[in-house]
């Protein structure tokens, strides 16, 4: 059986949470998509943990976590990444991580590239697109160019290592052109040595794994970085991602082309919010926002930065659940609205004058205005509920108007950081 696990709005949903509490179900996880500009923190009887590239699986000890050919994989943060679990007490083995030999490169000069084309960017125009400045969009671009080294070449050294030189001098080309020191042919053969060596033995033709898994009636679980409104094609271009983030993409992005999702789960937050740049329509600003700010503790797990943030946006995560596909929502952070005696969604955008209900195409969103409706809050600590009927009314009826407004069943409510902090709806 294989279910998705994915974003509805901007990221930052709880979806390494809801994975590190689904997963118990679970025998495989597997990222499809994305490098280390992800950050899923996940917090376990195990401790708490932040994870950029290692899907949230690696924290139980029965579970399979494939990294999949969607990827982008920097090794030098995935060697850090698997030696800081490993302080943690985490066991990682090429028993429980497999490498898709598919899966691409980050180099160190896409970071340097990103760099400098996020600051090139601020100088010229002030409005960078809010990269992490992790070489993501660089690396992909050379993918579609067909000008990156994959997993798989580390088995093979002395092929890889050939092409090495080419590239370099084709890198070299716009390095030069942006002022920067051309990067060395040795260098890049020390990025391989220092970290390739050390992940020889997990990677594998992890397409192969997972149909063998799936025979033999093995349950599979698909981990989304970012939500639909990042997405590369459905998302607010261009501050987005640089990969396919929705559920549909999954069995590509894992290796399984030839295999169908049984079952869609978005994570959807209670509230709204985004990291970095781009248009938000429901955006509060002030102490409004500090107020939510403060309350949700809205700072960027990868990097640090404050979230942007807003009430609930019946337009976007509508836009977001039919993206992807979802069959059922995990609705997250409700505890975070504990404070409030009557809260706002945003139900519409105005543009021009006119309502729209329907999430509209990019250029236009930096005018919408948004249409706040009022409902009443209910004001007292949640975060000790685990069934529907220890929820105050007004919370279930805050949790039945999203699932009017959004045309979607709310399976769980999620009321608490914590692995255990959640309520079953049904
Ligand atoms: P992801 O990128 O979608 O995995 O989400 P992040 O980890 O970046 O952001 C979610 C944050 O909210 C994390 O710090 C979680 O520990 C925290 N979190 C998740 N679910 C809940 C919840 O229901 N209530 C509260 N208060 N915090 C939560
Ligand atoms: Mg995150």
């Amino acid at each position: 059986m294989l279910t998705s696990i994915c974003g509805i709005n901007w990221g930052d949903e709880g979806k390494g949470r809801m994975v590190d509490l689904l997963s118990s179900d679970f025998d495989v996880v597997c990222r499809y998509q994305g490098g280390n500009n992800a950050g899923h923190t996940v917090i376990n009887e195990k401790g708490k943990f932040i994870l950029n590239l290692l899907p949230s699986g690696i924290l139980r000890d029965d579970v399979v976590n494939v990294l999949g050919c969607g990827m982008v994989i920097d090794i030098k943060h995935l060697c850090e990444e698997i030696a800081r679990l490993r302080e943690g007490g985490i066991k990682i083995t090429p028993e429980n991580l497999k490498i898709s030999d598919k899966a691409v490169i980050t180099m160190p000069y896409n970071v340097l590239q990103d760099i400098m084309e996020e600051d090139r960017l601020t100088k010229a125009t002030g409005k960078p697109y809010g990269s992490t400045r992790r070489g993501i969009a660089p690396v992909y671009a050379d993918k579609y160019l067909k000008k990156v080294f994959r997993m798989g070449e580390l088995l093979n050294p002395e092929l890889m290592y050939k092409r090495i030189p080419d590239i370099v001098a084709w890198k070299n080309m716009t390095i030069k052109a942006y002022g920067f020191e051309p990067v060395k042919d040795e260098e890049i053969v020390n990025y391989f040595e220092t970290y390739g060596k050390q992940l020889k033995d997990y990677i594998i033709d992890t397409g192969l794994y997972l149909n063998e898994a799936n025979k033999q009636g093995k349950k599979i679980m698909f981990e989304a970085q970012l939500g639909a409104l990042r997405d590369i094609d459905f998302g607010i271009v261009p501050y987005t991602s640089s990969s396919s983030t929705i559920a549909a993409y999954a069995p590509i992005g894992a290796g399984v082309p030839n295999l169908k999702i049984d079952n869609s789960i978005g994570i959807m937050k209670a509230y709204s919010s985004c990291v970095g740049a781009g248009p938000f329509t429901c955006e509060y600003f002030g102490e409004k926002a500090v107020k939510l700010r403060e309350a949700g503790g809205e700072y960027g797990a990868a990097t640090g930065r404050p979230r942007r943030v807003g009430p609930f946006d019946v337009v976007a995560s509508r836009y977001g659940i039919r993206c992807q596909g979802a069959d059922e929502i995990a609705l997250t952070k409700l505890d975070v609205l504990d404070i409030y005696e009557e809260l706002e969604i945003c139900t519409a955008y105005e543009l021009n004058g006119k309502i729209i209900k329907e999430f509209p195409f990019t250029d236009v969103l930096d005018e919408c205005k948004p249409v706040f409706e009022k409902v009443k809050g209910w004001n007292c600590d949640i975060s000790k509920c685990r069934k529907p009927e220890d929820l105050p009314k007004e919370a279930l009826d805050y949790i039945h108007l999203l699932e009017k407004l959004c045309e979607c069943k709310i399976k769980y409510v999620s009321v608490g950081a914590e692995r255990e902090a959640y309520v079953v709806m049904y």
